[in-house]
């Protein structure tokens, strides 16, 4: 089954760089992403898939089914296609939306009767916006087994982790008056300045780990006007998402307090929270076998390297997921970079997206054909990530 994978994603190459090279030449910020998903509806329904589109309410996310032909689990393949303003695609994600579309057809055409059923869910705004979070909320993961997805990167690698992330802006609102006579006024820059010293007293509570980088974005208009009002931006990360809820805790009580000092009202608003990651270990290394049959490597990631954060994590804290990366570059370019942009166009992007076709359908042909494996991937996410569930 392995080899008849591996020949028809060959068959597939020209669609499957077609597309990834169509989504590379349009690029589309969160949310916005109509003709990735076009392009990606046109070349799954050609081939046989039922295209839901809109999906939970969000214009561009779907969901693309094989018709099951027998009992089985059910392997979502994850496509993300959106890009970063004003650097296109300088995160690859056009590879990630072909590769998923080439496993899950290559799968549906190997197989004459796949026990089991195939999915690819399109999910927009990985950057920002967290089209996974609304996703998993809103319950497009309900009736999903296993999850599966390639990120291009600077080394094929597996079990890479991530850390819980979400932004907060934090409001002021005070009384504007003349400098000369300020007891007239509410000084909201008093606040903020007292809201960044309470929260430097309180991070030194925090666990390892825990990480709050902020920016003043309105300090006032005037020197000589008490300001009325001030605004500021934050990222806190935490190992988990139940240790980054508790900083969100404290980043409401230091601005409610920051606030009554000088009288100011304050507003915050909080984004999405992208959870951390839990790599499918059992499946990862599933992946990693796969990846030298097909002639390649893929390292365990270390762990000393700082990790990001994704909407992936959401995903991986309700099913066993893996999100391996694929090399398009060597480690001298970074992820988000110009180079890094042409990278996920060029020979060595176009060879990842066959190879990541490839090594995912036959990882979920593993999956489908394997009880035994699949037992061993549930196991490790029920003993290792249900208890970060909250
Ligand atoms: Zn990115
Ligand atoms: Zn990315």
């Amino acid at each position: 089954m392995h080899s008849q994978i591996r020949k028809i994603v060959e068959e597939l190459r020209s669609e499957l760089l077609g597309l990834s090279h169509s989504i590379h030449a349009d690029p589309e910020t969160a949310f916005e992403e109509h003709k990735a998903v076009a392009f990606q509806k046109e070349l799954l329904e050609k081939h046989g898939f039922k295209v839901e589109t809109p999906l939970c309410d969000l214009p561009t996310a779907y969901r693309a089914s094989f018709p099951r032909k027998k009992e089985g689990p059910v392997v979502a393949f994850i496509a993300e296609y959106d890009a970063l303003r004003d650097i296109g695609h300088a995160c690859g994600h056009n590879i990630i939306a072909s590769v998923a579309a080439g496993a899950a057809i290559a799968l549906s055409k190997a197989v004459a009767e796949l026990p089991g059923e195939i999915l690819v869910i399109g999910s927009p705004a990985e950057e920002s916006g967290g089209g996974k979070v609304l996703l998993v909320e809103r319950g497009a993961f309900r009736n999903v087994d296993f999850a599966m997805m390639i990120h291009p990167g600077t080394e094929n690698l597996y079990g890479r982790g991530g850390i819980a992330a979400t932004h907060v802006d934090v409001e002021f609102f005070g009384r504007a008056s003349h400098a000369v006579e300020p007891r007239k006024g509410i000084n909201a820059l008093t606040s903020m300045i007292e809201y960044f010293n309470s929260l430097n007293g309180l991070r030194q509570t925090w666990d390892k780990g825990h990480v709050l980088t902020g920016i003043i974005t309105n300090g006032g208009k005037a020197p000589n006007v008490v300001p009325d009002y001030t605004s500021a931006s934050f990222v806190p990360r935490s190992p988990t998402k139940q240790g980054l809820l508790l900083i969100l805790e404290d980043m409401e009580r230091a601005a409610r307090s920051a606030a009554m000092l000088t009288g100011a009202e304050y507003t915050m608003k909080y984004d999405v929270v992208y959870a951390e990651r839990h790599p499918n270990i059992v499946l990862g290394e599933r992946f990693r076998d796969n990846m030298v049959q097909l002639g390649e490597t893929a390292v365990f990631a270390d762990a000393r390297i700082p990790l990001g954060s994704s909407d992936i994590g959401n995903v991986s804290l309700e099913l066993p997921t893996i999100h391996e990366y694929i090399a398009i570059a060597d480690d001298s370019t970074t992820s988000h970079s110009d180079r890094f942009r042409e990278a996920a166009v060029s020979p060595r992007g176009d060879e990842a997206v066959l190879i990541g076709a490839k090594a995912l359908a036959m990882t979920a042909w593993d999956v489908f054909s394997d009880s035994e494996l699949r037992e061993k991937a549930i196991a490790e996410y029920r003993e290792k990530v249900l208890p970060f569930r909250s």
